[in-house]
């Protein structure tokens, strides 16, 4: 159907294909075919239609214009864009059909309603770009101006940082293509990002250098990193380009280009960053939970981004590290600045936020107190910090004084939300608003005393006088009283209780208070607007300060987080080495009873002791310890104090954690495949640099499958990749490569076994452990009582049925285990045989001494009669 309305409809559309189109009728957003199928389904709204009495009627679905941010965010938080159209003319003057533009356009990366951002974390819209083999990315927040690009080498890297920042939004240029583009569309979509295409030419280098020397207001981009034809440049661009198309509106609070080098980062992959917990617990993704939920008491919001981007990013320059310990050491040892630093903090706004607000030109008269309020509080900030020069050379050095005196000066302290109502400029601030209130003021006053003169003149004490909209001032009378008025009073209105009246003078008054508050309105709305213009000019010196105070304040709330949480400052070490005196893991510390958490040691030495293969049963602590290993590498690397009396790190340049049996059934991957594709990429990935840990992999196969790959994934990493790592396992053979490699150690947490009673003493000790005990700890999670006496039977089987009397886990499944006595077609193997195998596997005639050599033998034959690896 083509009406002029429809055709116009359509003309919008072609302008954002992929947005929902909100399309403005007077009091509602109107939305049309497909769109209003996917608008009703996802806002509960009635489908309904535009001709119903038509053969083909088109569908329709509305929301007023009112509620509408909802909606949109609504849309938006379900992956979908969506696109406004205003009527841009007053429909009572359009001659025919009222003009509509599309004056934004709301995707999930750009959102601007403060309603809608999580305040503690960025709001990133990606975008990704290869050219001749190498790859750009560009992130852009536009909630805070903050505008990055880098160089990668491999596509690997840019899904490694994608995972780290996190877009909402990630634009992708058509060169990704192919198996690329495949495993970049698998990210994301595990990540619930939203893909958006953008054409070729948004990507064209010389586009990109212009539109972004556009938008910074500069000549050259060299003085931000940025190489001419890059290609994190193109990707900048892109992003940009975007981003200004969506707002229909230049970016003014992006000042700055930042030019990041992936590898100057700590690398945790994706994996990595789930079973650590960094940001957000494994189960419900919750931030209470997690490392930075434990960590985080900035006082910012800014502090909280800015926080939550050091823990994702842990450095590797030792220097830089050293610089944040140093701060937060000085503010450990001076508890009173850090406390005076604190409440000052709790007066600072979210500075970046609201500049942002000020560049779009939304921010209301609140939103310019709270920044002036904000900048006043950086005097103080220096005061606390007077002690600890270490951290006042951190703060801003420009206090943006004029700009808080400008605020100052203009703005009542509590002004209104709304900018066209008037009570938001000072009084005295401006001599000619000041005289129109005063003829405000006046024109009340003789209302008033009109009133009080007509009460007088017609005898009736009830007689009011009263304003509303559509009638202006009336004096109004009670119905008993109507007869009394006298003529010159006009009958305007009949209530059921009250009769209204005007008079000519009483109009006369009417039109010079309306008049003086009408004047008085537009007149602060311009005073507001060009305080608000200018306080736009300082917004590059603002984004400084901003970013200033929100390093100090993370500063700060790691410095609060060591005194609370009795934490150490870690010792550097350029060794390939990890010492642990009393270490913690410190969300499971903070979650145990106080007083309960058993501290362990631990050592980790490429030269001597590499690998730790530690055993122990189920709920012993296995998992606490590895994970304790990782965070107090990946704190210490961030800058803060570490949860352990004692700590020198050998720095790691990548840490990498794998936890069996995690399934990831809704990307249709089977447990086992996650597992083994992920201990692939440990493989491929890790360097003598990092820090492996492995929690029961090889476990979703069968035993003798899980323990061969477990053993050679071991083996690997000690032979050819030489880290340090921690393999937490219940295959006890595991324990041999302790015995016939000398950079093999063997631990367990022990536990002490009484009757049926476990008693875990959470304590890490030297040497395998024996036992699993897994039948206890299955009593122990309430498997029926009948079924536990059931499994005792056949393990007292199974034992006596093993090849060989130790107390090895593969043992048990040395015989068939099965009742009645089964049949057993092939000889089992001989684990003795082929613990001798191994060990002569790994032995390398050419490397051993005659001594060594006659020691070799000792222990060959050691194992042939299986007295040896017990
Ligand atoms: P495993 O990996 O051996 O099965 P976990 O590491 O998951 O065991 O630990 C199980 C539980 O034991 C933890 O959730 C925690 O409550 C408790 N726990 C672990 N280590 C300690 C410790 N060092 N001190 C106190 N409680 C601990």
């Amino acid at each position: 159907m083509t009406t002029p309305m429809f055709e116009q409809f359509h003309a919008l559309k072609a302008q954002a294909p992929d947005a929902i189109l909100f399309f403005r009728m007077g009091d509602f957003y109107e939305t049309f075919f497909e769109d209003a199928v996917v608008a009703a389904e996802v806002l509960e709204l009635t489908l309904t239609s535009r001709n119903k009495d038509d053969p083909e009627p088109i569908p329709m679905a509305g929301v007023p214009h009112h509620a509408a941010g909802a909606y949109v965010q609504r849309l938006v938080d379900a992956g979908h864009k969506v696109a406004i159209a205003e009527q841009v003319e007053d429909p009572a003057e359009a001659k025919g059909l009222v003009r509509r533009e599309l004056v934004r356009v709301v995707t999930p990366g750009i959102v601007l309603d403060p309603g809608a951002l999580d305040a503690r974390a960025p709001n990133w819209l990606a975008a990704v770009h290869v050219s001749r083999g190498a790859w750009g990315l560009a992130v852009l927040d536009v909630s805070t101006g903050d505008l990055r690009q880098c160089d990668a080498s491999a596509l690997a890297v840019v899904v490694d940082e994608l995972s780290r920042l996190e877009p909402r939004e990630v634009l992708v240029s058509p060169t990704v293509a192919g198996d690329d583009r495949a495993v970049l569309d698998d990210v994301l979509r595990r990540g619930g990002v939203v893909l958006s295409e953008v054409d070729e030419g948004a990507w064209a280098s010389a586009e990109a250098w212009r539109t972004l020397t556009e938008t910074l207001g500069v000549a050259d981009l060299a003085g931000f990193g940025a190489r001419r034809g890059g290609v994190g440049v193109s990707a900048a661009g892109a992003v940009v380009r975007y981003a200004r198309g969506s707002m229909r509106a230049p970016l003014g609070n992006v000042h700055r280009l930042r030019t990041w080098t992936p590898g100057g980062f700590m690398v945790l992959d994706e994996a990595t960053r789930r079973n650590l917990e960094i940001t957000r617990t494994m189960l419900g993704g919750r931030r209470a939970g997690s490392l930075l939920g434990l960590l985080d008491r900035t006082r910012t919001a800014m502090g909280g981004r800015m926080l939550r981007e050091w823990v994702g990013a842990p450095l590797r320059d030792p220097a830089g590290i050293a610089a944040r310990h140093d701060a937060v050491a000085a503010l450990v040892d001076a508890s009173d600045a850090l406390a005076a630093l604190r409440d000052v903090l709790r007066t600072v706004s979210d500075l970046e936020r609201l500049g942002a607000r000020v560049a779009q030109g939304t921010a209301n008269a609140r939103d310019l107190v709270a920044l002036g309020r904000s900048l006043g509080a950086i005097p103080g900030l220096h005061a606390a910090t007077a002690p600890v020069p270490a951290v006042a050379r951190l703060l801003p050095a420009d206090p943006l004084a004029d700009v808080a005196a400008d605020i100052g000066r203009w703005l009542v302290d509590e002004p209104p939300p709304t900018t066209t109502e008037g009570g938001m400029i000072r009084e005295g601030a401006d001599p000619g608003l000041d005289a129109i209130i005063r003829d405000a003021l006046d024109g009340h006053g003789i209302l008033a005393r009109l009133e009080a003169d007509e009460r007088e003149a017609t005898g009736i004490t009830s007689l009011r006088i009263k304003h509303n909209k559509v009638f202006g001032y009336f004096f109004e009378v009670t119905r008993a009283n109507a007869h009394r008025v006298p003529d010159r009073f006009l009958r305007k209105q009949t209530l059921t209780g009250a009769e209204r009246f005007i008079t000519p003078e009483l109009k006369e008054l009417e039109d010079r208070v309306l008049g003086a508050d009408e004047r008085r309105r537009a007149l602060e709305h311009r005073l507001f607007m060009a305080l608000r213009d200018r306080v736009a000019l300082a917004l590059p010196r603002l984004g400084v300060a901003a970013r200033r105070i929100a390093g100090v304040d993370a500063l700060g709330a790691l410095a609060e987080a060591a005194v609370r949480l009795d934490w150490t400052r870690p010792t550097l070490s350029e060794q390939g080495v990890l010492e642990v005196d009393g270490g913690r893991h410190p969300v499971v510390e903070a979650s145990v009873e106080p007083g309960t958490y058993v501290a362990n040691d631990l050592r980790l030495d490429v030269a001597s002791r590499r690998l730790v293969v530690l055993t122990g049963p189920n709920m012993a602590g296995k998992s606490t310890v590895l994970r304790m290993a990782a965070l107090i590498v990946l704190l210490a690397q961030v800058g803060s104090f570490v949860p352990a009396r004692r700590a020198v790190i050998g720095l790691a340049d990548r840490i990498f954690t794998r936890v069996g049996a995690a399934d990831d059934l809704s990307a249709g991957r089977s447990t086992f495949m996650v597992e083994m594709a992920e201990t692939a990429s440990i493989l491929h990935h890790a360097t003598a640099h990092s820090l492996v840990v492995l929690d029961e992999i090889g476990r979703g196969t069968s035993t003798y499958d899980g323990l061969a790959i477990a053993w050679a994934v071991a083996e690997d990493l000690v032979d050819r990749v030489g880290c340090r790592a921690l393999f937490a396992t219940h295959y006890h053979e595991l324990c041999e490569l302790g015995d016939t490699r000398p950079t093999v150690a063997n631990q367990s947490v022990a536990v002490r076994a009484s009757g049926e009673q476990i008693l875990f003493l959470r304590t890490l000790v030297e040497g395998g452990a024996s036992r699993s005990y897994g039948i206890a700890c299955a009593r122990l999670a309430g498997l029926p009582r009948p079924v536990v006496e059931r499994a005792k039977t056949l393990l007292t089987h199974f034992e006596k049925h093993a090849p060989r009397n130790d107390a090895h886990q593969l043992s048990l499944f040395g015989a068939t285990p099965a009742t009645p006595p089964a049949t057993v077609d092939e000889p089992a193997p001989d684990p003795a045989a082929e613990r001798v195998i191994t060990a002569l596997r790994a032995l390398d005639p050419d490397a051993l001494s005659p001594r060594d050599a006659h020691a070799a033998l000792y222990r060959l034959r050691a194992l042939a009669e299986g007295s040896g690896g017990a």
